[in-house]
């Protein structure tokens, strides 16, 4: 058997039709095929490589980490360099109010012990949560969840749980005294990216501060300068109580982060009870790869790109078969007439050497959610390929 048949045979899958193609290398903007074919990525591992693949002072921080130690003690009790060192520029990069750092495994891992911390802190536990929005697959975050399809199949989940219209002003009133938290994706990306009005972040805001509700601000896919901005809540004029990232946090491997104010953090740890427990959360190769991934984010002042690069998306993106085209910085959906054309075009892209895919809850539209370094040139390369699949429609 070849590896493509081993994987399907032995590795489990998340769905009945993988793309099974197998990759031997990634640098930069590209990857490559065990066949020696190049291809042009457009979904950064869907918002993790925001500084490319494989960039040299990541590997150079996993390099040196590993070779000093890796694993010594579940989270929190030893003091480990790359964590602190990490969690101080985080800081440093935040508004004052977000300074202490839970590292996590994952973006499902910091939506859990976001969650629990919004019930030890309030002592309520009521959740607000929107339609159309994905905050992970855990039963936790499966329970608030914005899509009924996706949840239904794992029912009985968490209760106390309700699922309001994304920006409208008419829910912001059932946000009350008995609410521990208010969940949002600052931005929403798995529903096809759609970004709020600033009044309705504001109200949000307003809301859960006079009610004393914990406002979480999900920007796992949309934070570390997707959207143009480092952190996307600052085009709001907000700040959360709560920040949660994941993807790009770790510069390529596994990490994810709950962030709120240190006094704040304390309604999770103080006794009697434990808090969050995490074996491997905050690995310190992790946390390495992260930092050096974030500092190339900054210092090769990548974010600052972003705007002229999502302007000439737009420009190019022209095409009759295109219904709409939705974005935020490098977060784009165009939009098509339904999966089956959708499927039609993203095949013709991977044929011809660009990966790109669906978002899960809008599988009519095309993801575009490059590494942030893609250059001018590439932007024109990818969307003479995606035009002329739209041509074959
Ligand atoms: N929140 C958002 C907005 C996400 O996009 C994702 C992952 N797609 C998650 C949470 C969950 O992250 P993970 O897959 O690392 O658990």
């Amino acid at each position: 058997m070849n590896n493509r048949q081993l994987f399907l045979q032995h590795v489990a899958q998340t769905s009945d039709a993988p793309l099974a193609l197998e990759i031997v290398k990634a640098e930069g903007m590209y990857m490559w095929d065990a066949g020696g074919k190049k291809y042009l990525d457009l979904i950064a591992g869907i918002s993790v490589c925001n500084v490319g693949h494989c960039h040299p002072a990541v590997v150079k921080a996993i390099q040196e980490q590993a070779q000093t130690y890796m694993h010594l003690l579940v989270y929190g009790e030893f003091v480990q360099s790359p964590q602190v060192a990490y969690a101080k520029y985080l800081a440093d990069h935040l508004p004052a109010s977000l300074n202490s750092v839970y590292f996590t495994n994952s973006g499902s891992e910091a939506v859990e012990g976001a969650m629990k911390l919004a019930k030890r802190h309030t002592g309520r536990t009521g959740i607000i949560a929107f339609r159309n929005s994905y905050h992970g697959s855990t039963q936790g975050s499966l329970s608030i969840m914005g899509d009924e399809y996706w949840r239904n199949a794992y029912r009985p989940l968490l209760p106390d749980v309700l699922h309001l219209h994304h920006n409208s002003m008419e829910v912001i009133e059932q946000i009350t005294e008995r609410t521990a938290c208010v969940i949002a994706e600052t931005v929403q990306a798995e529903a096809g990216v759609w970004a709020p009005s600033r009044e309705w972040m504001q109200a949000l805001r307003q809301r859960c501060t006079e009610t004393g509700t914990l406002l979480i601000l999900d920007e796992i896919q949309c934070g570390l300068g997707r959207n143009g901005t480092l952190w996307a809540f600052e085009q709001y004029g907000i700040v959360p109580d709560v920040l949660l990232l994941g993807k790009a946090l770790g510069g390529g491997m596994p990490l994810g982060a709950f962030i709120a104010d240190r006094e704040v953090m304390w309604g999770l740890t103080h006794q009697p009870v434990l808090g969050h427990i995490t074996t491997f959360g905050g690995h310190p190769v992790a946390c390495a790869a992260g930092l050096a991934g974030m500092k190339a984010l900054v210092e090769e002042n990548l974010v600052a790109g972003v705007a002229a690069k999502e302007q000439l998306f737009l420009a190019l993106l022209q095409h009759e078969r295109i219904r709409a085209v939705r974005s935020k910085g490098l977060m784009l959906a165009v939009e098509l007439d339904d999966f089956a054309s959708n499927k039609k075009v993203i095949d013709y892209c991977i044929a011809n050497g660009l990966i790109t895919d669906w978002f899960l809850f809008a599988p009519q539209c095309l993801r575009m959610v490059p590494p942030l370094i893609i250059t001018e040139e590439e932007i024109r390369e990818a969307c003479r390929i995606i035009l002329a699949g739209l041509d074959t429609l």
